[in-house]
């Protein structure tokens, strides 16, 4: 049976970041270079950023944040729009699904932008970047528990606490795609064996070797009682 592999979207196949600071650079130019006014009374959903996916530093105020994904939730689609973190590795994901024979699942926090739902914006993006027809989960909370629940051998995610929650939490193996310095990263990391990388590329690289491995691991067994 070939591997199962879970890959999250934004900030591992996806530039969310890159995207959000086009249309900030466009959209919040004038307020970025005037003196900002004073931000808005806190309404409370200041909390739902913890469930957002996160982003690279925009150089953004916390409001100017909240204000920018309130634009950028209302445009239709959004999901749809944005630039692949490493040009053709889509395509490249479903040509090794394909030759290795893996099931591939991707997984999101995504909020819900106008238009379709999350899943088919994600499905329909996936799908015109060179993947046919795309398993997208939509996940809130432990994706642990989701790796443990779907029997997952790997996770690539840019998250480190995703991939902490994944080591602990499921038999999968956790690969961490971090373009940070790896001191940032604390050593529980390494105690559950996350797997650091710093591309998307070099993460699936890694889960090659792991299917290498496996196949290996299986041809010795059949070796063994064939009595070879
Ligand atoms: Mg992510």
């Amino acid at each position: 049976m070939g591997l199962r592999v879970a890959i999250d979207l934004d900030g591992t196949v996806a530039d969310l970041s890159r995207a959000m600071h086009d249309i900030a650079k466009k959209k919040f130019r004038k307020l970025q270079e005037a003196d900002p006014p004073e931000p808005p009374a806190d309404n409370g959903e200041g909390t739902l950023a913890t469930a957002r996916p996160a982003l690279h530093d925009l150089g953004l105020r916390p409001w100017e944040l909240e204000r920018l994904w309130t634009h950028v939730l209302k445009i239709r689609n959004f999901w749809t729009t944005l630039p692949e973190m490493e040009d053709g590795v889509v395509a490249r994901i479903q040509q090794l699904a394909d030759e290795r024979r893996w099931d591939v699942i991707f997984i999101t926090t995504r909020p819900l932008a106008a238009g379709n739902t999350t899943q088919v914006q994600s499905q329909q993006w996936l799908a015109e970047k060179g993947f046919r027809h795309p398993s997208v989960y939509v996940v809130k909370g432990s994706r642990g528990k989701v790796a443990s629940a779907l029997d997952l051998d790997a996770v690539i995610d840019d998250r480190p606490e995703n991939c902490l929650d994944v080591a602990i939490d499921s038999t999968a193996k956790a690969i961490l795609v971090w373009h940070g310095s790896f001191e940032d990263l604390g050593p529980a990391h390494v105690r559950h064996g996350v797997v650091v990388k710093a591309s998307i590329a070099e993460a699936l690289d890694e889960v090659v070797q792991m299917d290498r491995v496996k196949r290996g691991g299986v041809m010795r067994s059949i070796k063994r009682l064939l009595g070879k």
